[in-house]
């Protein structure tokens, strides 16, 4: 047992918590008791000072007080909730402007508050999806956890949200609710039959399912959105429409009445059907948007399909003009229904950010997620040059077998070969499309590879690096997310 002692003394406030590893936004006092963090020995602990704080740890006594010093568990994590309610998670999507900023590793939370206390955006810290929980290998009890404790040792009370991020089942989204998740990406995309889109007129014609009262209501009718914005539908794209999207509503419809609609859980609602290759028409999104409102649906967030691409860890590719047009549109049908709409693979889209914030009118959501990853890998190459060029090489025999599950561009010939690169230029490659997407892409398996002994090939050795280099991973987001904060808001006001 460690000696908790030394924790103590602060309690006399004399001296400085700082000395004694203490993290001083963390001191709570309460009574005559106090809970705290502190590092202990590469550890950060739970330090409970007095009685009943029922956390479970090693209990010891100073100066006939009774402490706890408890190691940062699932079982302690629920109790700072209980007694600390600010770290818990709450809806924050009602607000103007939210940003998720996926913590895949649990590493990142302390640059990612240090932003959110610059701006008035509201951060969503837990954000995962099911196949990033797969190829980290975490739980969502791990990655709401992590933003706990984070918020707990930061003193953050802001407040901040946790997403079930692109949950497609009925019995994921039971998951996130029951642990606590404040908000539910649901990812329509399984139930999008997007084979009508592109069939040919008379095979669409014979396919198409007559649905009378859908026919009355929209069959050659036009509706006023406002700010000059009419959505009309004609024969050809009203059938397309309805036999893509009927299954999305009908999908989003039950879940929402499966779990939103009776108030147990107290959670934001996001309608995603993002995840698909051609971009939503505003005809679509008024479409779905007007039968999930009429089947009583309430929701906060609708994420669209945008014109061109929105890649992993790069900007913008496609007509900005195009996505201007498109995206003003598709902001005055969100208005007109009142959510906000969300943006999804929104890393590094410096380029669309100032027209995003414009058009949306300063009310927006949006995602991040991978680039929290690359600024830790950055770091890697920024203090580790050797780790950094084994993890590349790595990443590089992986291409392949990963780019099924990715749509990118990436074309690896163009990364400059490492053996041309001093160190200091290693850095560098995170400037570089081609070495961002292929570091990107290949997390999974850099996380979880294992050698012939059954031990990680690089995931301990990362993340100890970024246990000794917190500090420097949090200026790095600081400045990162901060950039796109910055983009987001430069043209609100105009
Ligand atoms: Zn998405």
């Amino acid at each position: 047992m460690k000696d908790y002692k030394q924790f103590v003394p602060l309690l006399g406030a004399k001296v400085d918590p700082v000395a004694y590893g203490v993290y001083p936004l963390s001191v709570n006092r309460i009574g005559d008791g106090a809970v705290f963090m502190a590092e202990d020995g590469g550890e950060t602990i739970i330090v409970a000072v007095g009685k009943d704080w029922d956390f479970t740890g090693v209990e010891f006594e100073v100066n006939g007080q009774p402490c706890i010093a408890a190691p940062l568990t699932h079982a302690n994590a629920k109790q700072l909730r209980k007694l600390f309610p600010f770290t818990a998670p709450v809806r924050v999507l009602g607000k103007d402007r939210t940003v998720g900023v996926g913590d895949r590793l649990g590493i990142a939370g302390a640059g990612h508050i240090r932003v959110f206390q610059k701006y008035d955006a509201f951060p969503v810290l837990a954000q995962q999806s099911i196949r990033e929980l797969n190829l980290t290998g975490r739980t969502y009890e791990d990655v709401l956890d992590a933003a706990t404790f984070v918020v707990y040792r930061e003193g953050f009370r802001k407040g901040f949200g946790a997403d079930g991020d692109h949950l497609k089942k009925p019995e994921e989204v039971a998951m996130a609710l029951r642990l606590g998740f404040s908000m539910i990406t649901l990812d329509c995309s399984e139930h999008m039959h997007n084979e009508f889109a592109s069939m040919p007129l008379a095979e669409l014609h014979e396919k198409y399912v007559a649905d009378p009262v859908l026919e009355a209501k929209y069959l050659g009718k036009t509706f006023e959105v406002g700010e000059g914005v009419t959505v009309s539908f004609d024969e050809e794209s009203f059938k397309r429409m309805v036999m893509v999207y009927a299954e999305v509503i009908d999908f989003a419809t039950s879940i929402y009445r499966k779990f939103f609609s009776d108030g147990t859980y107290d959670a934001d609602f996001e309608i995603s059907i993002d995840e698909t290759i051609t971009p939503t028409t505003p005809l679509e999104h008024f479409f779905v948007a007007n039968e999930l409102t009429a089947r009583g649906v309430k929701f906060e967030t609708l994420a669209p399909r945008f014109c061109g691409e929105f890649q992993k860890g790069v900007d913008y590719i496609g007509d900005i003009v195009q996505f201007e047009k498109e995206l003003a549109v598709h902001a005055v049908i969100a208005r007109h229904f009142g959510y906000k709409i969300s943006l999804h693979s929104g890393s590094d889209k410096f380029s669309v950010f100032g027209i995003f914030g414009r058009l949306t009118k300063g009310r927006f959501h949006v995602k991040t997620a991978g680039t929290n990853w690359l600024e830790a890998m950055k770091l890697v190459a920024m203090v580790d040059p050797d780790l950094y060029r084994e993890i590349h090489a790595f990443a590089l025999s992986k291409f392949t077998e990963v780019t099924k599950y990715y749509k990118v561009s990436t074309d690896i010939t163009r990364i400059p070969n490492l053996s041309t690169l001093d160190d200091k230029a290693l850095v560098k490659l995170f400037c570089h499309n081609d070495a961002r997407q292929l570091i990107h892409i290949t997390y999974g398996p850099i996380l979880s590879e294992k050698d012939a002994k059954g031990n990680y090939l690089f995931k301990d050795r990362v993340y100890d690096l970024w246990k000794l280099h917190a500090n420097q991973y949090s200026d790095l987001l600081f400045s990162h997310i901060g950039r796109h904060l910055e983009e987001l808001y430069k043209q609100m006001r105009r």
